[in-house]
């Protein structure tokens, strides 16, 4: 299956995600994790304009890994994106989400590419 990393920023102004580097964070994905497919940036997926984002881009076939807020508040904010995508989401099949709250760069980074590297094919 096809990986691919959707990364929510909270508008680069939550507190709990202050000694993360966005950029940096990024660059990185895209040059040590090949195993995803691509990733997309977007600083806040659970409001409308994220979720026209995600109604455009969901697919069936694709598992998504979700780099944001803890995984039940992302349970709750990101079920309507899959619902407009026409998508079930089903955690640790198609959907797994990965928290970022108080971790700093390399640690988000390390999570990530254990999840991606152990998240079978
Ligand atoms: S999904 Fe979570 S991390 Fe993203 S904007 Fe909403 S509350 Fe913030």
């Amino acid at each position: 299956m096809k990986k691919a990393i959707l990364i929510c920023t909270c508008s680069f102004a939550c507190p709990s995600m202050k000694d993360i580097d966005f950029a940096e964070l990024s660059e990185k994905i895209r040059l040590e994790i090949p195993e995803a497919s691509y990733m997309v940036l977007h600083p806040r997926i659970c409001e409308r304009n994220g979720e026209e984002m995600m109604a455009d881009l969901l697919k069936e076939g694709v598992i998504y890994y979700t780099i944001a807020c803890k995984p039940e508040k992302q349970e709750k904010l990101l079920r309507d994106g899959f619902q407009k995508a026409g998508v079930i989401m089903e955690r640790d099949k198609n959907w797994v989400p990965i928290s970022v709250q108080f971790k700093n760069t390399d640690q988000v980074f390390e999570e990530i590419e254990r999840a991606l590297k152990n998240g079978g094919e």
